[in-house]
């Protein structure tokens, strides 16, 4: 399964409901999970973009159509879901949806790329780190999207983060998640950036079984079809070296253990 995929339905998403459908049955995907981008703050560039009438129409659509091969969810990811909580909530109320994924894009009202300028490392980590605390803490959401997604941003002036130096706020993060049973996904976007790395990191996911955690999901974060399921084989490989035995997909948002 692949259960972070973006459409034209995301102002940032290339591909088609239908083509990502297609290509999802030519790679014997068996189910997808749509998470487009979704945001109530006018000042975020996905705001506005996303017409739930719209979406969820064609995918009904394609549920008819590839009924018989593809299962198919409908979810969205939320930027930073712990600002403006009750007007999110209020949107989602009468959604009827299968998954939230959120997600820090932004701080401070800046994109990641622009709010580490003028950071070292270890301030625009610790930052970015907090703001993720702040979003598990209060946000409404299945899912953390790609823990630690700012190396893909600060790799290249700014390199990766050290581990030991983070595990506090690691494990206040994670061990909020598990206590608001709010799942961790593997996202292998990383691999296709200069990082070349899951989000999040494995000695992430090794403190997260540790700590007793279980839900996991996997997803692509694909922006156009043809990358639906990539580094799969690789992060279902990096989850069973982790003595993970499943991972999660979900129905009205109620996860669904599937073995690996
Ligand atoms: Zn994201
Ligand atoms: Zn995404």
């Amino acid at each position: 399964m692949d259960y972070h995929l973006h459409s034209q339905h995301s102002f940032d998403g290339k591909s088609t409901l239908s083509a990502i459908c297609n290509s999802a049955v030519n790679k014997g995907i068996k189910e997808v999970c749509f998470t487009e981008h979704f945001s109530v703050d006018p000042e975020v560039p996905t705001y506005g973009y996303l017409d739930f009438h719209k979406y969820f129409s064609e995918i009904d659509e394609c549920k008819n159509k590839y009924s018989k091969n593809l299962i198919i969810r409908k979810g969205v990811e939320i930027c930073e879901p712990h600002l403006n909580s009750k007007k999110l909530q209020q949107t989602l109320k009468d959604k009827d949806l299968d998954f939230i994924i959120g997600s820090v894009h932004n701080i401070d009202k800046l994109k990641l790329r622009n709010y580490i300028k003028n950071k070292n490392n270890f301030e625009a980590y610790k930052g970015y780190f907090k703001e993720v605390y702040n979003a598990v803490s209060l946000g409404d959401m299945d899912i953390l999207g790609h823990l630690d997604l700012l190396k893909r941003y600060a790799y290249n002036d700014l390199g990766n983060y050290i581990f030991p130096k983070f595990e506090d706020i690691l494990t206040k993060i994670l061990k909020k998640l598990i206590e608001r049973n709010i799942g961790l996904e593997l996202n292998t976007s990383g691999l296709r950036s200069d990082v070349k790395e899951i989000f999040p990191s494995v000695h992430v996911l090794k403190l997260y079984k540790n700590l007793g955690g279980e839900i996991i999901t996997i997803g692509s974060d694909s922006h156009s079809s043809e990358l639906i399921g990539e580094g799969f084989k690789l992060g279902i490989n990096i989850l069973k070296s982790c003595d993970f035995k499943y991972v999660f997909t979900f129905e009205k948002r109620k996860p669904n253990a599937v073995k690996i």
